[in-house]
């Protein structure tokens, strides 16, 4: 195990990470090599009332610490096994390296857009990936998780055990997982891609999406998104300096260019890069950034989207908006609205829709990107159930963000095993 206190050489590389725009000052940071550092990590902050943080990529960091920040990105064991489905994998592994070993044997994980992302965040956050609508969320995925406890004890968690609930969907505040267990999809291939259209078809594009998407097969998940490329030279053509709107899609079944055919007919597209190919290359769906920079953003599951809704995303986030959020709509649905075999920490299931901002933070720093979103989420709330808790960026209000995310039983639930579980608070950076 390596101590890292601030000044330290190594302490400054140890604490970034993917978010840039959440200050941390750590007291001292832990990083981790095993499971026996994670336990000694959390003993010696109980014992002098530091408060306890974990990070392994920095992708979801919504609040720095003064306390001990718990690196875990040395833990990086991948164990397969192709006979059983599942996958084994430490507390700093991210989703590519479980990709890449899966599909040897012709498995895939339920990773989600971008395979920079660590598996354990994402997982205890819900995890809505790729494949969602066809096996519902990574989260209700999980045989087993390691997980070091408030007491420093390292403990094996179950299925059947309060834990194993308040874990998987819960995300913060009982431990920190070491490793996590996990079944795997016999999914070798699949058709995806995106269809990218110019600023002046987005509000047609939107409709034909709502339209399209609604008659889908669980097979297909699907997302669109608008995005402003900047008008500089490192952006490629032929989407450089242009508002565009993007459908992505995963597609599990056959024929899939028969299946986007009324997509590809609403518009000429600008760049179309649908095609079957093996889920080792599903990162290029939706080809995400993978350098560090600071965001902020937020979410809202809704019961529909209709016209007045549309009207709003793209007079707040669409190509006229001042300074518009990158946008995604996903269509939820398929197997995330049924109740998985071993339910996690609740959502709105019964959601149609996920619209999440992001933006990123400049000069003007997060309270302006605050405001912005605010008067979209503000006309959209008539028709909001909820929010997604990962795609909860670099807010700083816990208490509201989990009575919006939260089901008020469950929240209730989870308050009292978070008593229960870590009485002195010891993981309160979440
Ligand atoms: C570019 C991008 C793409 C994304 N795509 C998707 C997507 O498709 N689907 C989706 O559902 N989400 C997605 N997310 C959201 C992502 O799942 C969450 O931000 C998640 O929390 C990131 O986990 P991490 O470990 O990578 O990040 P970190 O910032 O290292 O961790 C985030 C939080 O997870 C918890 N955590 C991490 N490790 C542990 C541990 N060992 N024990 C206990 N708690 C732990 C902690 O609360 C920590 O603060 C995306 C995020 C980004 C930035």
């Amino acid at each position: 195990m390596n101590l890292l206190h601030p000044g330290q050489d190594g302490y400054a590389e140890e604490i970034t990470g993917f978010q840039t725009s959440v200050p941390t000052a750590p007291a001292v940071v832990v990083a981790a090599e095993s499971a026996e550092d994670v336990a000694v990590a959390v003993r010696y902050a109980a014992e002098h009332g530091l408060p306890v943080a974990v990070q392994a990529t920095g992708h979801g960091l919504t609040a720095g610490t003064d306390g001990v920040l718990i690196s875990t990105r040395r833990m990086t064991g991948v164990e397969i096994d192709p006979g059983a489905r599942t996958a084994r994998v430490g507390a700093g592994v991210r989703w590519e390296a479980v990709i890449e070993a899966a599909g040897k044997h012709g498995l895939a994980p339920l990773s989600g857009s971008s395979p920079d992302v660590g598996v354990v965040g994402y997982t205890l956050s819900g995890g809505f990936g790729l494949m969602a609508r066809r096996y519902g969320r990574a989260a209700d995925h999980v045989r087993a998780l390691d997980v070091v406890t408030a007491d420093g004890e390292l403990r094996r968690v179950e299925p059947g055990t309060d834990l194993f609930w308040a874990l998987r969907g819960g995300r913060d505040g009982f431990g920190v997982v070491t490793a996590i267990e996990f079944g795997l999809l016999p999914v070798r291939d699949l058709y995806g891609g995106s269809l990218t259209f110019d600023s002046a078809d987005v509000p047609a594009v939107l409709r034909a999406w709502r339209t399209w998407s609604a008659a889908a097969p669980d097979t297909l998940t699907t997302s669109v998104a608008m995005i402003r490329y900047p008008d500089l030279p490192m952006v490629p053509e032929p989407v450089r300096g242009r508002h565009v709107a993007q459908v992505r899609i995963a597609f599990l079944g056959e024929n899939g260019d028969d299946l986007v055919a009324p997509l590809r007919a609403v518009a000429p597209a600008l760049a179309d890069t649908l095609r079957p190919m093996p889920f080792t290359e599903s990162g290029s769906i939706a080809a995400e950034p993978r350098q560090p920079h600071g965001y902020h953003g937020t979410n809202a599951t809704v019961s529909q989207l209709n016209d007045a809704m549309l009207d709003a995303i793209v007079e707040h986030a669409g190509p006229g908006a001042a300074a518009p959020p990158v946008l995604i709509i996903d269509r939820l649905g398929g197997a995330l609205a049924r109740t998985p075999e071993t339910p996690g920490v609740g959502w709105d299931s019964a959601a149609e829709f996920a619209v999440r901002a992001l933006s990123v933070v400049g000069d003007d720093g997060v309270a302006a990107i605050r405001r912005a979103h605010a008067k979209l989420f503000d006309a959209l709330a008539p028709w909001a159930t909820g929010r997604l808790l990962p795609f909860v960026y670099g807010e700083h209000a816990p208490e509201e963000v989990a009575e919006s995310v939260f089901p008020a039983a469950d929240l209730r639930r989870l308050r009292e095993l978070k008593r229960r579980y870590d009485a002195g608070n010891v993981f309160r950076a979440g």
